[in-house]
């Protein structure tokens, strides 16, 4: 239950951070800012410490925050919701994301993921004593627009295989975009298909969408909830971990319909019951201004292009994303074929951690099309991302 393989371990991001502190690799494994989020949230907090709000909240969240994330949905995608009971704050999207797979999944119920795929979803599936069916993204060439060198490929959405994988039992269509690990973003064409696809087969749909502000170039992310039917049918969860880069305070959210929302928050007052009384103010003021993840996207945008350039000098071949924290990259022109084998030596051989991209698809697919591939973060300071660079082309 704990881990893909079943086996109790700790997940591939502990293991890789592990294996990076051990050794004093440069972690580009687990994706974590090396800078904090703005110093007028980290004030509010410390003030809200001071002013005493240090008991529980209220547990759906404070209405402050609440009412900014209606807000937000509100002024950049028109979702129009009420803030008392469409919206939830969680323990961070982890806790939404399981709450809401509990709240959804009866015994039995299929839960159709993509593959790759964040590795919390088989857990809390399982957790639900559902099946989970994971549909392998597929590779195609990539256009002229886009960036990466000729014969370049991007990850994409294989609608043949996804309309295979559809049953009497399918219950959920999992969605996450920008996508952990590709760094693929949806396009509007991909998210009216899907939207078909859970109309046509009267799926709920849970739209894991954390990266939501971090995309790139002409890429935009458009929430499925936004899409004509959708709303009814689908819970949307974010958080301010990868919006405002405070990971570790662990404040999500998850917004829908009423009795969806409700289904969550019928779960969530077992898993946490209630969290972050000080940070959810000030979130609540850092959720109203787009200038930090504005800042921060283009930022890590010439930071990909860094760590895009280093990899292919270093003779990986990139799979360029459009979003996110993350670069996927391809060890085989290296002769490394084996990327689990590769990500658990590269810290010795060459003083850079990276995640196994294999650790995020089924167990035992070992001939699959993603064995090679590894996953480096790129929300590191520049500076690092150069000196990871200079290792890996020094180790090559
Ligand atoms: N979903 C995805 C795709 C993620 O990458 C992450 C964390 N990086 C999460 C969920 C968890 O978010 P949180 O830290 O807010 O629980
Ligand atoms: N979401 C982060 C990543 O993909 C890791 C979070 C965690 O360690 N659970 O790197």
């Amino acid at each position: 239950l704990l881990s893909p393989s079943g086996d109790p371990q700790p997940t591939i991001f502990a293991q890789m951070s592990a294996l990076a502190n051990a050794t004093g690799a440069i972690n580009l494994g687990q994706g974590f800012p090396d800078t904090d989020g703005p110093d007028e949230v980290k004030d509010l907090v410390k003030r809200a410490i001071d002013d005493g709000r240090n008991q529980y909240p209220p547990a759906t969240g404070v209405p402050a925050l609440r009412e900014a994330i209606a807000e937000h949905q509100g002024r950049r995608y028109g979702l129009a919701l009420d803030p008392a009971t469409q919206v939830i704050v969680s323990a961070g999207a982890t806790e939404a994301i399981a709450a809401a797979v509990i709240a959804l999944v009866e015994p039995g119920d299929e839960v159709i993921t993509f593959e790759p795929y964040y590795d919390s979803y088989p857990a809390v599936i399982a957790m639900a004593s559902g099946v989970h069916v994971a549909v392998p993204l597929t590779l195609r060439p990539a256009r002229a627009d886009e960036p990466g060198t000729d014969g370049a490929l991007r990850f994409a959405i294989d609608f043949a295989a996804l309309e295979r994988a559809a049953t009497a039992r399918s219950r959920v269509l999992l969605l996450n975009s920008p996508h952990n690990p590709t760094g693929m973003v949806l396009t509007p064409d991909e998210l009216m298909r899907l939207a078909d696809f859970a109309a046509r087969h009267d799926l709920l749909v849970i739209t894991d969408e954390v990266y939501e502000h971090l995309v790139f170039g002409a890429a935009k992310h458009l929430p499925i909830a936004s899409l004509p039917g959708m709303f009814e049918r689908t819970l949307t969860v974010s958080s301010a971990g990868k919006t405002m880069s405070f990971t570790g305070w662990k404040v999500g959210w998850v917004t829908g319909p009423a009795d969806l929302v409700g289904a969550v928050q019928t779960v969530r007052q077992f898993t946490t019951f209630a969290g972050g009384a000080p940070f959810q103010p000030a979130i609540a003021w850092g959720l109203g201004r787009d200038e930090f993840p504005a800042a921060l996207a283009a930022s890590l945008e010439h930071r990909r292009d860094v760590l895009s350039a280093g990899l292919q000098e270093a003779g990986f071949s990139v799979i360029e994303p459009d979003g996110t924290y993350f670069i996927v990259a391809d060890g085989a022109p290296l002769g490394f074929a084996d990327g689990d084998e590769l990500a658990r030596s590269l810290p010795a051989l060459a003083g850079v951690a990276a995640i196994p991209v294999s650790a995020l698809c089924r167990p035992g697919d070992s001939d699959g099309p993603f064995r090679s591939l590894l996953r480096f973060t790129f929300v590191k300071d520049e500076t690092t991302i150069d000196e990871a660079v200079n290792r890996l082309i020094a180790a090559r």
